[in-house]
């Protein structure tokens, strides 16, 4: 069982940046619009994320660190309408197969917050703390020494993490966040709008020379901010493509906006963009793997051809 945990845990949480994002999307759909992140050693001597989120009640405590206990799918009608970021309900148990982790929260109408430490056996007691959770998961693959041989160095997993809280920052300007590394603060972002939010992560240039989108037909929407090409450098980083609120790297949608931006400015080089595509949850699989970061479309020419004209129309707009 314990062996089974830490496999099945190897797809999960491959990296520390894997468990960055489990942890970002459990606050995020906890409904928290305050997160703190705070990295030891690229992430693998400690991840702590602290939300202002709804808490968890003490007796859901030890159900949170159950393999496939999710508190986000009442039947299984909903999978196929999938609304919240996580679902499968194996995240949390998979981490604390493969590190030391604690969880301390707080619901609304609690007098004090509950903690528990190790896993699902662990007993819950008493603790203190404001509203909210904070899951802090430290010693990453102690117990799995041949995972750990596959970390690269500090700073590249520490890379890593950073772009992972980028990609959801990006997303949610709506949402506070700051990240810290070895007790430096590296990055703070305010709520603020979209706008402001895409610049202070994308930097001047884009900031300068963009396009804002937003285009609707049928149950599609694309929003967002195309880039275009400067003076100045284009970034190899700068593309963030994100489905019904999930960053994705898609083949089809990158191809989408490449042939647009080709289509309108004939360039070979490849501006920056932030582009979300909204739709009918039922028209989208995002359950093709558990790092989730490709999707499947049941109508796929659409959408390709969709976020084509949508990014071809307002690049010609301007260009005209
Ligand atoms: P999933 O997100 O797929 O449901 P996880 O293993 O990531 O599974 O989390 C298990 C459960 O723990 C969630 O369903 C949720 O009820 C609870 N949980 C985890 N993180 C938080 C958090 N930050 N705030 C509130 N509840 C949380
Ligand atoms: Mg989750």
């Amino acid at each position: 069982d314990q062996l089974i945990s830490q496999i099945a845990a190897g797809e999960v949480v491959e990296r520390p940046s894997a468990v960055v994002k489990e942890l970002l999307e459990n606050a995020l759909d906890a409904g928290a619009t305050q997160i703190t992140i705070r990295l030891e050693e690229g992430g693998v001597k400690r991840i702590a994320i602290s939300d202002n989120g709804r808490g968890i009640a003490p007796e859901q405590l030890p159900l949170a660190l159950a393999r496939h206990a999710t508190s986000k799918i009442a039947s299984l009608t909903d999978l196929e309408n999938v609304a919240t970021l996580g679902f499968r309900g194996e995240a949390l148990a998979s981490i604390a197969s493969v590190a030391a982790v604690s969880i301390t929260t707080r619901t609304a109408d609690a007098a004090h917050a509950w903690q528990i430490v190790g896993s699902h056996q662990g007993t819950v007691a008493p603790s203190s703390g404001p509203c909210g959770t904070t899951i802090d998961v430290q010693d990453l693959y102690f117990n799995t020494p041949a995972r750990r041989k596959f970390l690269k160095s500090e700073q590249t997993e520490y890379g890593h993490c950073a772009e992972v809280v980028r990609r959801i920052a990006l997303a949610r300007p709506d949402v506070s966040f700051s990240l810290t590394h070895n007790g430096r603060t590296i990055d703070h972002w305010n709520v603020c709008e979209m706008a402001r939010r895409s610049s202070q992560i994308l930097g001047n240039d884009f900031a300068e020379a963009r396009l804002p989108i937003d285009e609707s037909a049928g149950p599609l929407r694309l929003h967002g901010y195309a880039g275009l090409p400067t003076a100045s450098k284009a970034r190899a980083d700068g593309q963030f493509f994100y489905v019904n609120g999930r960053y994705v790297r898609d083949k089809l949608l990158v191809h989408a906006v490449r042939a647009a931006y080709q289509d309108v400015l004939h360039g070979d080089r490849f501006p920056s963009y932030v582009l979300a595509l909204d739709l009918d949850p039922a028209l989208v699989d995002v359950n093709v793997h558990p790092s989730k970061i490709e999707v499947r479309f049941r109508d796929s020419r659409a959408v390709h051809q969709f976020v084509f004209h949508a990014v071809q129309r307002s690049l010609a707009a301007t260009s005209a």
